[in-house]
């Protein structure tokens, strides 16, 4: 090798040991700041695939990269995902996984109030610590009422009190072994109860942690607590233990260990009961739906649902301008929705002239937005991991996703045979004719995101469709959380936050992507592959 002193065709070959040294005497780093590359005068609006970012240094190994972020002015998840509320996408089930894993889910508003609430209702009573309001019956309800919780509400270890109400005496316990080989279903619950005197409680005024030992100890299944007068006050299930053993991540309420939910309403009069609705079913993130947010509707919306649910942390959106966000912000926003015409059943831009590219809206409003600690969601337009490293290099907080949770077994719907025989499930957006001509039949005129009611022609700005397979949310977001905290590791950062400060600070450097390096970034040149993306 070339060592000190000796020259090599026009230049001198230095002491590689000084090589550091040196890079200080370059005109700052290689690659360019996020400023340059998402200066849309010189450059025009740019979509994910139109840049990379550079690689850093790696000093730490990528479990250790931690995902934490906020997805509003008050709720933190410990991975940055948040499931659209679409119709295709988010009902109970993919809800309570997204959150047990980690992220948040928001349930669609196409469908009547009561639905909707009832679906955030399951998501909220899926987990808990101490259950404040557990189903309560008496000695004289029968087993068929046992049998109708079970199927209703999905669980049967029911306290029996005196007057078959919470905060009335204790009596007895019944589960499902308890009745599972009763004939009769009018049976009294008297008869086949376990007694007072066999019980296992705790006293009001224990600890959480505390009654968890009691109930990991005594080997039951529940654990009633009850207050000097040996009247109920609150039930505990081992269940829960596990599932907060299994999903350590779990982006749950503090105090109630309740898992978190998010849902969607839109801006008519409505909407206004509907939210009541969902409130009472123990709601932490409202999302207000609409396809451009910067209207007297929703401003008037955000307004009225910060004086009457001060609680509720609101969602605005979508915008993709400043001024836009501004407008939301202003109203009192406590988290933005990003995208217009940027999700991969929509067609908005084409139809409608209006929108822009993802990575440049991306930029605009959340360098805006922070200035007011204010988050935003990148709404739209992810279709791999590093969409998603993209979307919060440009400042999100998290990623909303449609399509590519749409086909998960956690989303609504069956699966079914392509033409080409693959299984898929069907993903529709929510301004597609289908999806439109389902809210303005029946009793689910609801979300009007893309029409208003005295439309007598739907323009469409979506399609329907369906996507392929990906198996369960439990599977495919564990495979996203580890491709961010591979990414992020190559990036040479070692959280979220990191990531945004050397972002801001000009150390994480980017480089535009020519339609070849596009090319070149993707698989070529072979003759056939498979491209399995974990396993
Ligand atoms: P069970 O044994 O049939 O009651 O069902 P599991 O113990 O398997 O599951 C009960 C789950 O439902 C736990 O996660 C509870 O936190 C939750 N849950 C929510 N509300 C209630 C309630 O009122 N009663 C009971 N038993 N469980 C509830
Ligand atoms: P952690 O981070 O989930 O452990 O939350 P804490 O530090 O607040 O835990 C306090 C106690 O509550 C510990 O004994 C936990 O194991 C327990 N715990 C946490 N989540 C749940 C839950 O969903 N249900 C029940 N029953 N206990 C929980
Ligand atoms: P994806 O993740 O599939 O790329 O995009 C999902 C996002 O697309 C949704 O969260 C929502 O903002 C947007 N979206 C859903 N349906 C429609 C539609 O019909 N038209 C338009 N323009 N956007 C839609």
């Amino acid at each position: 090798m070339a060592s000190n002193g000796i020259t090599s065709g026009d230049y001198e070959v230095l002491d590689s040991s000084k090589a550091l040294d040196i890079l200080k005497e370059y005109d700052g780093r290689d690659g360019i700041s996020v400023t340059d590359l998402l200066d849309s005068k010189k450059r025009g609006g740019l979509t994910y695939n139109d840049f990379l970012v550079l690689p850093g240094y790696i000093g730490f190994p990528a479990s250790e990269v931690a995902l934490d972020s906020k997805v509003t002015r008050n709720i933190s998840l410990k991975i940055p995902l948040v499931s659209s509320p679409m119709d295709t996408v988010t009902e109970t089930d993919m809800a309570i996984h997204m959150a047990l894993l980690g992220g948040v889910g928001i349930i669609h508003h196409n469908c009547p109030a009561e639905e909707q609430a009832e679906m955030v209702r399951k998501v909220k009573r899926y987990e808990n610590g101490f259950i404040l309001d557990p189903v309560v019956l008496s000695p004289s309800h029968c087993v068929k009422d046992v049998r109708e919780v079970k199927e209703k509400q999905g669980f049967a270890g029911i306290p029996i009190t005196e007057n078959g109400t919470l905060s009335s005496k204790l009596v007895g316990m019944v589960t499902m072994r308890d009745i599972q080989f009763v004939r009769d279903p009018n049976t009294p619950l008297q008869e086949v109860m376990t007694p007072r005197s066999e019980l296992v409680t705790a006293n009001q005024g224990v600890t959480l942690g505390e009654a968890n030992v009691i109930l990991q100890k005594c080997k039951k299944g529940k654990l009633p607590i009850v207050d000097s007068n040996d009247n109920l006050t609150a039930l505990l299930s081992r269940s829960d233990l596990m599932k907060n053993h299994n999903f350590p991540l779990a982006s749950k309420v503090t105090a109630s260990k309740q898992l978190l939910c998010g849902a969607a309403v839109g801006t008519r009069p409505d909407d206004r009961i509907r939210l009541q609705k969902l409130v009472d079913a123990g709601l932490d993130i409202v999302v207000i739906d609409s396809s451009q947010g910067n209207s007297l509707y929703q401003i008037e919306m955000i307004k009225w649902i910060k004086k009457t649910f001060p609680q509720i942390d609101v969602i605005g959106g979508n915008v993709v301008t400043r001024e836009q966000a501004a407008a939301l912000i202003a109203a009192g926003a406590d988290g933005l929705r990003i995208g217009m015409g940027s999700g991969s059943a929509c067609i908005t831009q084409e139809v409608m002239a209006v929108g822009r590219p993802q990575a440049q809206a991306v930029y605009s409003v959340c360098e805006f937005a922070a200035r007011f600690g204010v988050p935003c969601i990148a709404d739209g337009g992810v279709q791999n991991v590093g969409h998603i490293v993209k979307g919060l290099a440009l400042g999100a907080s998290a990623v909303m996703m449609g399509g590519l949770l749409a086909g998960t077994t956690e989303s609504p719907g069956k699966y079914f045979l392509s033409e080409k025989g693959q299984l898929v499930k069907a993903y529709r957006g929510m301004g597609s004719i289908d999806a439109m001509e389902s809210q303005k039949t029946g009793d689910n005129a609801a979300t009007g995101r893309y029409f208003s009611e005295a439309d007598k022609i739907f323009v469409a700005q979506g399609v329907s469709g369906s996507v392929a397979d990906r198996g369960s949310v439990t599977k495919f977001v564990p495979y996203l959380q580890a491709g961010l905290q591979h990414s992020l590791q190559d990036i040479g950062v070692k959280s979220v936050a990191e990531l945004k400060e050397g972002v801001k600070a000009g150390t994480v450097r980017f480089e535009i992507r020519t339609a070849s390096a596009q090319m070149e970034g993707n698989v070529h040149g072979l003759h056939s592959f498979e491209k399995r993306l974990y396993s």
